[in-house]
């Protein structure tokens, strides 16, 4: 495993590439027009721009909480193919070079089953990778968002109780979501399979903030039937610095 100074400078090179994909959002919702492209093309060969970008720790950053066998089946296993089915896809039904991934969720009803599922699977992936951080830090966030969350929720307790019944009472596969979405309204909703709240076809809609995997493989390793175990010790890992800067963006 190698989670080096190069792999950490390529992750921020990738992030500081966002920048460049900003002209391309021109189909997205209003509430969603400014400064979101945080999914941008990777540094690869790849054309499609959907390349998996590196991890940005090693695969046992998040033991004990998160397993390292988990973390590397996940990684390199689901989330990489995810990826791949979506650089497929994106090839077969000429997705030009260099759109966004937040531009083709917004539209992904145009496309066929296979842009849904590796399309939202890559997305939130990624998305997830970043939300999660070693445990030990801050866990719960601080100023304008803690602010915004207990306007929104009455208290940080209140929301984590909704967020932990929305990934609890999710049947089957898919996600919990912290969104904000029109007048900057927050909300905690879930969505099925790799569905998310930025898709058109999802009934709930917004920008992700943090999003939980509830999906068998993110915990059944350690946790087996336990999914609410996994959902209340996951977080002591949220990186509320990396959801902050997400909320600052869109507030
Ligand atoms: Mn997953």
């Amino acid at each position: 495993m190698q989670h080096d100074k190069n792999s950490r400078r390529r992750f921020i090179g990738n992030t500081a590439k966002a920048g460049l994909a900003l002209t391309t959002l021109s189909s997205l919702p209003a509430y969603l027009s400014a400064n979101v492209a945080d999914m941008p093309a990777s540094a690869s060969d790849d054309k499609t721009g959907f390349d998996q970008t590196p991890l940005p720790y090693a695969y046992t950053a998040l033991e004990p909480i998160v397993d390292a066998e988990t973390m590397e089946l996940h990684y390199s296993k689901h989330a990489a193919a995810y990826s791949e089915n979506l650089k497929e896809a994106a090839v077969a039904e000429k997705i030009e070079a260099g759109t966004s991934l937040e531009n083709v969720l917004a539209k992904v009803s145009k496309y066929s089953a296979k842009v849904r599922n590796n399309g939202g699977g890559h997305y939130n992936h990624e998305l997830f990778w970043k939300t999660m951080k070693a445990p030990g830090g801050a866990e719960k966030p601080s100023g304008e968002l803690l602010a915004a969350i207990e306007k929104e929720f009455k208290s940080f307790d209140a929301f984590q109780t909704l967020f932990n019944d929305a990934g609890k009472n999710r049947f089957g596969s898919g996600w919990a979501w912290l969104i904000i979405g029109a007048g900057k309204k927050l909300s905690v909703v879930s969505t099925a399979n790799q569905d998310n709240p930025l898709m058109d076809i999802s009934d709930v809609k917004g920008y992700p903030l943090l999003g939980l995997d509830v999906w068998e493989h993110a915990y059944y390793l350690k946790y087996q039937n336990r999914r609410p175990e996994y959902l209340t010790a996951w977080r002591k890992e949220v990186n509320w610095d990396f959801v902050q800067a997400r909320f600052e963006k869109m507030a």
